[in-house]
């Protein structure tokens, strides 16, 4: 059983510094959990207490339902696999993958079967004499996998493991890893993996379960699913989904929701949970989420970036920025159109309270969901 808990933890450096404020989760046996986070949100500072490479200020970290707090990397079941690679430059890459097993006191045909089986997994058999400084950035990455596969962890803690890899290369590993994933869960061994990226789109691909970060704190925890439908702030909503988030400052009032002249009237279940009284809000609609259409918002166009299938319309109104994701041929027929027209759809539309950030249109949706 390799669940991993952790309760009310927090982390001081130096004592001033707080990183981390009383953190709560839950991540379940076999799970692949993403923490996910803009730089210095302490996703690492929280991996690396779960790994036991940092002292917990406060709170507990619980493995496979024994608290580990005390307890030394070595002793807590796990494996790390960390942006740099970290391979040993001296040996060769059979001696890297064999390295944890010699420590551990495995014989010479355990430990050489265990290479074989690892080698074939990561297609890196053709690589096993060779020095890291032989490898490409993809092929030491693979092998950095391999010694954490080796081990047979009950959690992989991965930070940043693709971050020094180029786009395509990216992408190929992100398909690998979940691969790998469901395979060694399918041959029933425990492998929970919790992943660090400050990417949303390999959080949004990768993950079982999201858990989105801000300045030490858990914003929201969900599947990827859930978090792009029902992002439960601000936060949330401007960071998960490419291109971001529309966030529309205007007011709210009497079941319409305005920017500057103009209005959008609001259906019941979204203004269910808002108080009669005028007030600030945010408007959010994702890109994909307008539609052209001559009685939505007018908005003035100001660049258009073709994408092939899809054209990007940037736009202007009420002097705030705003961004449709449209059809190619969609983009045609507006010609040389200097206004456009953009219509919310109404079932993605979200109200958000601009003064705790809140999304105050969620509650009800999520009930009838
Ligand atoms: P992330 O991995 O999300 O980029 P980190 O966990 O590395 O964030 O850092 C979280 C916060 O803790 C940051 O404000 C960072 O400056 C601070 N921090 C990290 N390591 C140390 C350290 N060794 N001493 C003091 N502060 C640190
Ligand atoms: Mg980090």
């Amino acid at each position: 059983m390799a669940r991993v808990q952790l309760r009310n933890v927090e982390k001081v450096y130096g004592g001033t510094v707080k990183a981390v404020h009383g953190i709560n989760l839950d991540i379940e046996d076999g799970e692949f959990m993403v923490f996910v986070g803009p730089s210095g949100c302490a996703k690492s500072t929280t991996l690396r207490m779960i790994a036991g490479l940092e002292d917990i200020t406060g709170g507990e970290v619980v493995i496979g339902g024994q608290r580990v707090n005390d307890l030394p990397p070595g002793k807590r079941s796990i494996a790390m696999v960390f942006q740099n690679y970290a391979l040993y430059p001296h040996m060769k890459v059979r001696g890297n993958l064999a390295f944890g097993l010699k420590i551990a006191g495995k014989s010479k045909p355990e430990i050489a079967s265990a290479i074989n089986d690892v080698a074939r997994i990561l297609e890196i058999e053709p690589l096993l004499d060779r020095l890291p400084k032989q490898l490409s950035g993809g092929q030491a990455q693979r092998v950095a996998l391999g010694r954490a596969l080796i081990k047979k962890p009950g959690v992989f803690l991965f930070d940043e493991p693709l971050s020094n890899l180029d786009a395509k290369l990216r992408a190929s590993m992100r398909v690998r890893i979940t691969e790998l994933h469901r395979r060694l869960k399918a041959e029933g061994l425990s492998s929970t993996v919790i992943y660090v990226t400050h990417d949303q789109t390999e959080a949004m691909t990768m993950g079982d379960r999201i858990c989105v970060m801000q300045a030490g704190r858990i914003m929201q925890v969900a599947t990827p699913k859930e978090l792009y439908a029902h992002p439960a702030n601000l936060f949330v909503a401007g960071f998960i989904g490419s291109p971001e988030m529309n966030l529309l400052e205007g007011q709210l009032q009497g079941g319409e929701f305005s920017i500057g002249a103009q209005r959008l009237a609001l259906a019941e279940d979204v203004l269910a949970r808002l108080a009669s009284q005028p007030r600030d809000a945010v408007l959010g609609i994702r890109p994909q989420h307008l539609a052209l259409d001559p009685a939505g918002f007018r908005a003035r166009l100001t660049n258009a970036e073709f994408m092939g299938h899809e054209v990007y319309l940037h736009a202007e109104m009420e002097g705030q920025k705003i961004v449709a994701v449209v059809g190619a041929g969609e983009f045609e027929q507006l010609g040389q159109a200097e206004f456009i027209g953009l219509k919310p759809v109404p079932d993605h539309i979200h109200v958000f309270d601009k003064a705790d950030g809140s999304n105050v249109s969620l509650h009800r949706r999520r009930l009838a969901a």
